[in-house]
């Protein structure tokens, strides 16, 4: 049987597994099912996380999201992150339990232990994905990731011509679907022939500071648009910025605000910023290029503001309100702030 590997995520200091690793192996899974369909080739997923330890709920929730057999690459050595020590752990693993496909999450550690690892295995990997799928080709099943290109005016689908055919994937992309049997089976690996992890871990501090841009558990997005810019000043901004601690929402925005030095970087969604999974996602004055839309589509209700009624924006919105954002925001911010 083939197999498709998702190299996890993990939160060292809980010993759990981070919610990505959850995505992943839930697309792992629904990529079998198509595997099955257009070539009836049978593939199972394998999640592998390389850690001192784990709690055994976020072994039940691997399998539960999808996973067939659950790895760890267990040793004291794996107790905090170093790219050499984790990229050598796991390619020791690989080379004696070769898949066909590899998924890492395009997180900052995933984003840098991915290249050392295929550089190690001599093979491709297809970066930031925003697809994965199976096609037919010449008769063969091929993995088919797909990610934004030529300034993201396109989406490519590329096929690498070697073995394992890799890719990356950032969190929020999929969703995770906890539908499968639970389990606790944990196959243990302990790798040799790493080098010992020249980083020691002194001590753990928990960073508890409420970081206001994280919008990993956001349920309400105002996302402000280059439409919101008045007389050159920050005026909506700043009023969107307050409606939104008056209502427990979160403040995104687009790039061109960002580059444009209206909002701070860390408000950017899409592409090259965060994405996000809200509840309730408002766009003020956005006009709906690619490259943000690929950060906020998956948000479960979508309402976009906007003077154009042509706007791309609403192609994607689930409400759409053809008005000035400013005056729907003075409204909104007058009736709170009585
Ligand atoms: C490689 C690359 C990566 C990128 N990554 C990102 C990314 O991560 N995130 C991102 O957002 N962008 C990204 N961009 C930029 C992206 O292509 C767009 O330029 C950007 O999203 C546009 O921002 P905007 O919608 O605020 O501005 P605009 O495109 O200028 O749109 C403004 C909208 O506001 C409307 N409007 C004007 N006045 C009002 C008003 N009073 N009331 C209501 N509506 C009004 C207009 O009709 C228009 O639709 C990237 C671009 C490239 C090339």
């Amino acid at each position: 049987m083939k197999k498709i590997i998702v190299y996890c995520e993990v939160d060292f200091v809980n010993k759990k597994l981070e919610e990505v690793s959850y995505e992943l192996i839930s697309k792992a899974r629904s990529l079998t099912k198509i595997a099955k369909e257009l070539k009836n080739e049978d593939y199972e997923v394998e999640a592998v996380a390389l850690l001192d330890e784990i709690e055994i709920e976020s072994v039940k929730n691997a399998y539960k999201a999808g996973a067939n057999i659950f790895t760890l690459i267990k040793s004291d050595s794996l107790k905090v992150f170093s790219q050499t020590v984790f990229a050598q752990s796991f390619v020791e693993y690989f080379n004696q339990n070769k898949s066909d496909i590899i998924i890492f999450p395009a997180t900052p550690r995933g984003r840098i232990v991915a290249p050392r690892i295929t550089t190690s295995l001599d093979c491709g990997l297809v970066a930031d994905c925003t697809g994965l799928d199976f096609i037919v080709r010449d008769d063969k099943l091929m993995f088919a990731p797909t990610r934004p290109t030529f300034g993201s005016e396109l989406m490519a689908t590329i096929i690498s011509k070697t073995l394992p055919q890799c890719a990356t994937v950032r969190a929020k992309t999929f969703n995770a679907e906890f539908i499968y049997e639970e389990n606790d089976k944990i196959n243990e690996f302990k790798p040799i022939s790493y080098e010992e992890n020249r980083i020691k871990l002194v001590k753990t501090i928990l960073d508890n500071t409420p970081n206001e841009y994280d919008f990993s558990d956001a349920k309400i997005i105002l996302a402000a648009g280059y439409g919101l810019v008045h007389n050159k000043d920050r005026k909506y901004f700043e009023k969107l910025e307050q409606i939104a601690k008056l209502i427990g929402a979160k403040v995104g925005s687009t790039r061109k605000v960002v580059d444009l030095g209206y909002m701070p970087q860390a408000t950017q969604i899409g592409q090259t910023g965060s994405t996000v999974e809200a509840e309730i996602y408002v766009a003020f004055g956005i006009s709906g290029a690619l490259q943000h839309i690929s950060g906020m589509k998956n948000s479960k209700k979508i309402i976009a503001v906007n003077i154009d009624e042509d706007a791309e924006i609403f192609n994607y919105s689930d409400y759409k309100i053809v008005a000035n954002a400013k005056t729907i925001i003075d409204n909104i911010y007058e009736k709170l702030s009585k």
